[in-house]
């Protein structure tokens, strides 16, 4: 291309021309309508006279060795000094801190109250001398609704089915990846979970969803439910209440669990 210095000049003041007439219309947009709604918002932006989030105490982290404590506006299902008073039923163990344990054979435990969407956390362990073989040795699980399993089970090391061990969906889909502790450390799971919704002629509306992290890693990224749990067979949708109780998993196990809480969520309010 040849030489053309009439090109070199104007380029420049076209470039200059256009970043000043955009700066200058941001600019004038905001000084002139500093009242825009800013589409679906009820607030404007940055307005100072939208009410303030509540203060929590989030509470501690767990390590390895020692489980957390729950944030200031949690229900706590199991800590210090909670018994298993929130549980359908005291056949398992718990003591004074607050560590329970699968009794084998006496059955899953249920909370006593309803819950929905919400944010669950827990903590569990599997004793160090354990046996882990697949399926077998190290398997609990938490279920949402009664219905939607999360998968618990020694998986460090120990081989099974991908959407059979820790964090998996149960029998749907395998966690992204195994950030699963030893026998003998405490593991924990942060799950969002949103029940599923259904219309009025029984049909499905949208599925149930759950993230997971798992000792601090994502394992399940806002992933949809194929159906209710089921073992050896496809997951299907039968219509349900929005809430329900949420259950631990006696699989013939002695797991030991700590610092279980649940946060209710609600969808967010315009007035927020
Ligand atoms: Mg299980």
């Amino acid at each position: 291309m040849p030489f053309c210095p009439t090109k070199m000049i104007i380029c420049p003041l076209v470039a200059f021309t256009v970043a000043f007439t955009i700066a200058f219309s941001i600019t004038s947009t905001d000084a002139s309508d500093p009242t825009d709604m800013s589409g679906s918002e009820e607030w404007p932006v940055h307005d100072m006279e939208r009410p303030q989030p509540t203060m929590v105490n989030p509470g501690a982290s767990g390590t390895p060795m020692t489980p957390g404590t729950a944030p200031s506006d949690a229900t706590v299902l199991l800590g210090p000094g909670t018994g298993m008073k929130h549980w359908n039923h005291e056949g398992w163990k718990v003591d004074a801190d607050g560590i329970a344990q699968v009794t084998p054979g006496t059955g899953d435990i249920k909370t006593r109250e309803a819950f929905g969407d919400c944010q669950f956390h827990i903590e569990w362990l599997v004793p160090a001398d354990r046996e882990c073989d697949g399926q077998g040795g190290s398997n609990s699980g938490v279920f949402f609704l009664d219905k939607y399993e999360v998968q618990i089970l020694g998986s460090n090391p120990n081989q099974t089915y991908p959407d059979g061990q820790a964090g998996s969906m149960y029998g749907q889909y395998p966690p992204l990846v195994n950030p699963c502790r030893p026998n003998g450390e405490w593991n924990t799971y942060d799950i969002i979970f949103t029940a599923p919704r259904f219309k009025s002629d029984g049909s499905l509306d949208t599925a149930g969803t759950v993230t997971v992290i798992f000792n601090g890693v994502v394992v399940q990224n806002h992933s949809a439910f194929m159906g209710i749990t089921a073992h050896g067979s496809k997951a299907k949708y039968q219509k349900h209440d929005p809430t329900g109780q949420i259950r631990l998993q006696d699989h013939g196990d002695p797991i030991k669990f700590a610092n279980i809480w649940v946060r209710p969520l609600a969808e967010r309010s315009l007035a927020w």
